[in-house]
């Protein structure tokens, strides 16, 4: 569990904000690049202080359930975007949106508030260098997806399908002369679900030659859709495919 404050805030784009966190607690962060995610703990509205749990385990989410509400901080998922270890500081980019915990929290945030992080680790497994890659995500994936790519081999041979909601909230990405980079928005398409443009773009797609990795994510019918085209579809096996739902259409976090 560690402890750390806001030390700025930056609009990247109309649908994206980043966060950086800093404080001396990082260095207890083993910083493992890729989709590293972690659990992220601030307070809710109306609290001054944020009352972290002390288990650095499982044990955690029991310790913070047996909080009264008054006193309980609100826990997200989010992706480690960058890390910068020798300052000890992280980066968090959040896909804004409605009115939820979360974006309520983004618009009252200031630097010097506290915020808590939990390691959860990496699910993205970089196979041989040789293999193409398949990288799909909506908004709440383009950070772990722009991760990976920082980090990529300059040999990288990948597609890489993103939805996000306008024209504007796209990015220009640095990548390996073998990345291609395919950007769709909702911006021609306002209130549809997310992750319904990128699919069919999924759908359309020529995918690379040879033997596929595949790391999908995003809202959960997303990935779970794009593992089955690929399984049922195009043949991929299902031992080459990552997928995981970041978020649920219609589903709040429970808290
Ligand atoms: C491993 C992992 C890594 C993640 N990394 C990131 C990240 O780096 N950046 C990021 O922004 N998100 C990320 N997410 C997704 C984020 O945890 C969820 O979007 C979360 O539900 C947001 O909390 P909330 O308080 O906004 O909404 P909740 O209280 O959970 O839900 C409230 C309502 O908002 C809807 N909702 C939730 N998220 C979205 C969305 N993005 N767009 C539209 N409606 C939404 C819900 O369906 C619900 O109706 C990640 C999730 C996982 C599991």
């Amino acid at each position: 569990m560690i402890t750390l404050r806001v030390r700025r805030i930056e609009g990247l784009s109309p649908g994206f904000t980043s966060v950086t966190l800093g404080g001396p607690g990082l260095r207890d962060l083993v910083v493992a690049g890729g989709d590293q995610a972690v659990r992220l703990f601030f307070p809710r509205e109306g609290q001054a202080a944020l009352r972290m749990p002390t288990a650095s385990s499982e044990a955690w989410m029991a310790q913070v359930m047996l909080m009264p509400k008054s006193a309980r901080p609100r826990v997200r998922n989010l992706t480690i975007r960058r890390a910068r270890p020798g300052e000890d500081e992280v980066d968090i980019e959040f896909a804004r949106h409605g009115d939820s915990p979360l974006s309520s929290w983004l618009r009252r945030v200031r630097p010097g508030d506290p915020a808590g992080l939990f390691d959860l680790g990496t699910t993205y497994r970089a196979p041989e260098p040789s293999r193409p890659q398949l990288l799909v995500g909506d908004e709440t994936a383009l950070p772990a997806v722009l991760a990976i790519l920082d980090q990529a081999p300059s040999s990288l041979t990948a597609e890489v399908h993103l939805e996000v909601p306008t024209r504007a909230d796209v990015r220009d990405v640095v990548v390996p002369p073998g990345v291609r980079i395919h950007w769709v928005t909702r911006e021609d398409a306002p209130g549809r679900r997310p992750g319904t443009v990128v699919l069919e773009a999924v759908r359309r797609a020529e995918l690379p030659p040879g033997r596929l990795h595949a790391w999908v994510a995003g809202e959960s019918r997303l990935a779970t859709s794009v593992r089955r085209h690929l399984v049922g579809d195009r043949g991929v096996p299902k031992a080459d495919i990552s997928f995981a739902g970041y978020w649920r259409h219609g589903w709040s976090t429970p808290d």
